[in-house]
């Protein structure tokens, strides 16, 4: 169901969030561990945006989450 990858998703931004290298299995595949990077925007000074990708099955995901 879709929705319920999303929110895996988010719940992986979240855990990547507080602990960057902590590892996260993949919401699309269940195998692969995410990896991520905080992308600053130059036009947004509140929210940033945190690229996540699986390097197994090579799904990408990008959510914008609020610094601090
Ligand atoms: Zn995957």
């Amino acid at each position: 169901m879709r929705d319920d990858k999303v929110s895996k998703w988010i719940q992986a931004a979240k855990i990547l969030g507080k602990d960057p290298i902590e590892k996260v299995a993949c919401p699309e595949c269940g195998q692969g561990e995410l990896e991520s990077t905080d992308v600053d925007s130059h036009l947004d000074s509140v929210n940033f945006e945190r690229y996540m990708h699986c390097p197994i099955c090579l799904k990408r995901n990008i959510l914008r989450m609020k610094r601090g």
